[in-house]
């Protein structure tokens, strides 16, 4: 199988670095192939604008949504955007690893995400009509694949929990996970959280690595995430709204799981 990971941490030395050593080993020692996108290395470009679009039309003002659409549509994206995207439509499984920095991902990775995400590679995909909203939500172009996030937290998982201060870890990710992963057609495995970082020693990062190493040994048969497909007949259409029937005690975020 082939993995992409799009790695985001400053210092090779780090935590995160060790992490992501060790998935690269493990993976490959299982006899798959895997591609890095480490941001910091490559000096990603984290902000959109219009040099993302080199053909366009500089007499009229830069439009991220209708630029990214036209060069994605005729082949003149820049270079870094359109390597991205053939490593995505590549992989059969795209892993996220970051540290949780304010609650998110660090702003390096959200600038990946939103340059390479042009329209009509990851939204403005499919017939968009007064009966139908696109292919998105469990459909898209990366249907078929698979995806994981892999976050540091200092933390606890207390303070993550169902009654913790920082709110529950679903939720914080939920953006994330739904928001930019499911949206585009990935079905989402439950993340591997390490928690409390600045107690980390020897022992607890061998035990760490095992526990990440069983998760990669089961990223093809794990079950995904249940999120409701936008197009399974679950939500009103035009409106996108649940349907009055469909888990009428629920709001929030928890209504969108089968
Ligand atoms: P490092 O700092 O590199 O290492 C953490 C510990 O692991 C150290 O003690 C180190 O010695 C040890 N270690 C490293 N490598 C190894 C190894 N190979 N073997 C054994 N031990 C090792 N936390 C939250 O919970 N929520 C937030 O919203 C949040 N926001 C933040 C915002 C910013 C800007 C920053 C800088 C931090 C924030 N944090 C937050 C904390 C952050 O999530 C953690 O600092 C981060 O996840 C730790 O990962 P790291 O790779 O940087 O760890």
């Amino acid at each position: 199988m082939n993995v992409l990971m799009v790695y985001a941490h400053p210092e090779p030395q780090s935590l995160n670095g060790a992490l992501k050593d060790f998935t690269v080993r493990h993976l490959e020692a299982a006899g798959h192939t895997v591609q890095v996108s480490d941001l910091y290395a490559m000096n990603w470009k984290a902000a959109i604008d219009g040099d993302d679009s080199p053909g366009r039309d500089r007499s009229a003002p830069f439009d991220p949504s209708r630029d990214s659409k036209r060069a994605y549509r005729d082949g003149t994206q820049a270079a870094d955007i359109a390597r991205e995207q053939e490593k995505l439509l590549w992989a059969d499984t795209l892993i996220l690893q970051f540290p949780l920095w304010w609650f998110s991902m660090p702003a390096i990775l959200k600038g990946w995400v939103e340059r390479v995400y042009a329209c009509g590679f990851a939204y403005g995909v499919g017939e968009h009509s007064e009966s139908r909203w696109g292919e998105r939500y469990g459909e898209g172009n990366l249907k078929g694949k698979r995806a994981m996030l892999v976050v540091t937290a200092g933390g606890w998982d207390s303070h993550y929990g169902p009654r913790g201060i920082n709110g529950p870890i679903d939720d914080l990710l939920f953006p994330i996970q739904h928001g930019v992963l499911y949206y585009p057609g990935f079905d989402v495995l439950p993340p591997f959280v390490v928690y409390r970082t600045g107690r980390m020693d020897e022992a607890r990062f061998a035990r760490t690595c095992d526990e990440l190493g069983s998760r990669l040994d089961e990223l093809w048969s794990a079950r995904p995430i249940a999120f409701r497909q936008q197009n399974g007949g679950d939500y009103e259409i035009p409106s996108l709204t649940l349907k009055e029937e469909v888990a009428p005690q629920l709001t929030g975020f928890a209504a969108h799981l089968r």
